[in-house]
């Protein structure tokens, strides 16, 4: 282990001190000019470990997400919706101004229809389509970012 002040090799005791606003290793000699010492260090850790940053679980006051969203199940939805009215794909194509394919590709589940088309499905089969999901992919993401800013400011003021 070497004085972080002079850069000799410790051969006494080593000590944890501030010299200038720094913390570093000092050699028995150096600890003298430290305005501060945590007192002789091992020679196992040079430093003592960062202290934990604190992780604030309280989350940032947030308004609830909510997004419209289209079922998963709209292909079977739409479908039997559809028969139940006793309409043809035509019929229901004519009445939504679109390809009968369109219809088609929704009832088969490889057309997923926009937010618009669902609604218009919904009043015309009186099925319902669209649901409110709360939205919680940002969640994670803010609430880390958050924890960090408040570590910094601590390690700051310490
Ligand atoms: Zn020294």
């Amino acid at each position: 282990m070497r004085c972080e002040l002079c850069g000799e090799e410790i051969r006494g005791k080593a000590y944890l001190g501030v010299v200038d606003r720094a913390t570093l290793i000092l050699c028995e000699r150096c600890v003298k000019r430290a305005s501060k010492v945590y007192g002789p260090v091992g020679g196992g850790a040079p430093r003592p470990a960062p202290a934990p940053r604190p992780r604030p679980r309280r989350a940032r006051p947030r308004a609830p997400r909510w997004e419209e969203e289209v079922v998963v199940d709209y292909a079977e939805r739409i479908r039997e919706a559809r028969e139940r009215m006793g309409l043809t794909r035509d019929a229901l194509a004519a009445m939504l101004g679109v390809k009968v394919s369109v219809v088609r590709r929704m009832e088969e589940g490889t057309l997923m229809p926009t937010l618009d088309m669902a609604r218009k499905l919904e009043r015309i089969l009186k099925v319902k389509l669209v649901e409110l999901v709360e939205e919680e992919r940002l969640e994670g993401g803010e609430l880390e970012e958050w924890g960090e800013t408040l570590g910094d400011v601590a390690i700051f003021k310490g």
